[in-house]
């Protein structure tokens, strides 16, 4: 579609079932007029056309399946699956040999999602900014007698907390590390969509930056509220009853019972790490960093770490296309072997993520009680060589997060 709008026209295009060709050249005409012409031609409704051409499967669809508008086999076919599902489906995909993503998923959310205990921390998502199968954006989720506290909210992450059986309505509190778009690039999906189920009084915490981010809703996005009210019928939860803290240095304070603190790390951009602490048990979470003594004061005895994974041995790069060295020709890669008796970290303003043994030394010097690694770079772990690297700094539990993992002290 978007190749279409970006002026494609009257591309021909073969089909492999009836081997004839569909014209498609959609703003060749204004576009009441597209409408007239595909349900003159196809026999389908405006939203079916528009669920076709612009909805869940887009053009991309066309490409998917080789049977383009326009030709007498996508006729039926398009009829019928629109009349099932309001959706196409990329049958028969090539390089693909099972369709996982059939009309009608195979599989439907948990209706409830029961936590391992009282006090838990969940790493929803364990990406990077590169699109990884099977690791959702950086997201990490505290848990509290079923009160959340929603850290980071990076792409993907209102899919995994729905796959989980998360409710989105009851998700509260959030707070953001840093505005790096990795870590906020699910904001908006997971607002909207939270609140027209029903969450309303809302308190977001975070960097400078966290007001303009929500503000998108006004600036951006007004006719889309306004859309919503419809389901809403009331602005609480969105623009009013939400309310935002932008944080900086040292904080304490208590949320639904449970008291969070925060530190500045070192990263990229400014980044702050958060401590929740109940019932005597404690979980961080560092949001990204390098090597800073401040998470080292921030976790100091916690029962959970949950922890920018900065360098993993890693085995072979996982993200789309080939891997290209950034400029510099820096890339992640093996840790450098550094010897436990002598390796010193240090603190280099403006790095972005710690190296193995910067993790690893922060734990220990720490105490604490377990780390729990997320935020993997693109690569698939090498996770027997990164536990022995572990082990040569760091006694004790070495977890590695994946996608909705939930652990607890
Ligand atoms: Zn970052």
């Amino acid at each position: 579609m978007q190749d279409i709008l970006s002026g494609r026209r009257n591309n021909n295009i073969a089909c492999k079932i009836c081997t004839t060709y569909g014209r498609v050249g959609l703003t060749t005409l204004p576009k009441g007029k597209i409408m007239k012409t595909t349900q003159k031609t196809y026999g389908m409704s405006r939203r079916n056309f528009m669920t076709f051409a612009g909805g869940a499967m887009g053009f991309a669809t066309i490409a998917a399946t080789g049977v383009p508008i326009g030709c007498a086999s996508s006729k039926s076919k398009v009829e019928d699956t629109s009349q099932q599902s309001g959706a196409v489906t990329p049958a028969n995909q090539e390089g693909m040999s099972v369709n996982p993503y059939p009309v009608n998923p195979s599989r439907i959310s948990p209706k409830s999602y029961e936590h391992k205990g009282d006090f838990t921390v969940m790493t929803v998502g364990t990406g990077c900014p590169d699109t990884i199968v099977g690791r959702s954006g950086p997201s990490t989720l505290v848990q509290y007698k079923g009160n959340y506290f929603l850290v980071d909210i990076g792409a993907g992450t209102t899919f995994r907390l729905v796959e989980a059986g998360i409710h989105l309505d009851r998700i509260k509190n959030i707070l953001i590390t840093h505005m790096h778009t990795d870590h906020t690039d699910g904001y908006s999906k997971f607002m909207v969509e939270s609140w027209t189920l029903g969450r309303r009084d809302t308190d977001i915490f975070g960097v400078k930056g966290v007001n303009a981010l929500h503000n998108i809703f006004a600036t951006v996005f007004p006719e889309d509220i306004k859309y919503r009210l419809g389901k809403t019928a009331t602005v609480d939860g969105m623009y009013e009853k939400v309310n935002i803290t932008e944080l900086e240095g040292a904080n304490t304070f208590t949320l639904d019972g449970v008291e969070i603190r925060t530190l500045p790390t070192i990263h990229a951009v400014y980044n702050l790490a958060y401590r929740f602490d109940v019932d005597g048990n404690s979980i961080v979470v560092s949001g990204d960093t390098s090597y800073s003594e401040n998470l080292i004061t921030l976790s100091k005895n916690a029962d959970i770490l949950v922890v920018d994974s900065g360098r993993v041995v890693n085995k072979r790069y996982m993200g789309p296309g080939e891997m290209k060295p950034p400029p510099g020709g820096k890339q992640s890669g093996p840790p450098a072997a550094a010897n436990p008796a002598t390796y010193v970290p240090k603190e280099v303003q403006g790095k972005s993520h710690a190296s193995l043994e910067d993790v690893a030394i922060m734990a220990a010097k720490a105490n604490v009680k377990k780390i729990v690694l997320t935020h993997y770079p693109p690569f698939e772990v090498d996770i027997e060589t990164t536990l022995k690297q572990y082990k040569r700094f760091y006694n004790g539990e070495v977890i590695f997060g994946q996608d909705l993992l939930e652990v607890k002290p």
